[in-house]
């Protein structure tokens, strides 16, 4: 779209007589529109997660990136400033007060990723390839993710004194169509021997891929 407006008539350069054609004020409104169109969209899923995260959860612990140095990596910066991150985090604490929610923010520099969640050992050359974590002390295989995830779980124990993972299998159904009903995932896993295999989540044209993860 900012291709077809370069190519309208339009001054080029400071004290260009030229006028702004037709044409380009047209496309300008066309790209103004869509810039509002991504927002809303974009807006629009964060609300979607943060409510379904607050409702669902009595408890929530969230890290706080150092977003700046990220976007300072070459390959993922552009696809992090579109994640909006700080604006799922202030929405997150927001419904979660509204709930009556606890939200814990861990450190800046508490290595969730970095730490093993077995031993404590923490990796130092961990890079963003690896996506599955070994950890060199003492071979304990788990998913990168899970692992920070698990890091951070520990953490808000620490922090709060309370705090529990394990569902009841009516709860986590409860949660899983809440999932589905609000179009938030799209890929989810069973948890102990609970699987979903639901033709609601096929017939919106969801992919559903069950998996047995632990
Ligand atoms: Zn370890």
């Amino acid at each position: 779209m900012y291709r077809s407006l370069d190519r309208r008539v339009h001054p080029r350069f400071k004290g260009d007589p030229t006028l702004k054609s037709n044409n380009y004020i047209k496309q300008t409104f066309k790209i103004a529109s869509f810039h509002k169109r991504i927002k809303e969209t974009r807006n629009d899923y964060l609300n979607k997660v943060a409510s379904f995260l607050t409702r669902n959860f009595s408890a929530i612990c969230m890290e706080n990136l150092d977003i700046k140095e990220m976007q300072q990596k070459k390959g993922i910066a552009k696809a992090e400033n579109d994640l909006a991150f700080f604006e799922l985090e202030k929405k997150i604490k927001f419904k979660s007060d509204l709930f009556k929610h606890t939200f814990v923010l861990a450190d800046r520099y508490y290595p969730s990723s970095k730490r093993c969640v077995k031993c404590g050992s923490i990796r130092e050359d961990l890079s963003l390839k690896d996506r599955v974590y070994r950890c060199p002390s003492c071979g304990f295989e788990i998913d990168r993710d899970f692992n920070a995830a698990c890091n951070l779980f520990k953490y808000m124990k620490k922090k709060i004194g309370w705090g529990t993972s394990k569902f009841t299998p009516i709860e986590l159904d409860k949660l899983v169509n809440d999932c589905i009903k609000n179009k938030i995932i799209y890929y989810f896993q069973t948890i102990g021997n609970v699987q979903y295999n639901d033709n609601k989540l096929l017939n919106h044209g969801l992919k559903a891929k069950v998996l047995s993860a632990y």
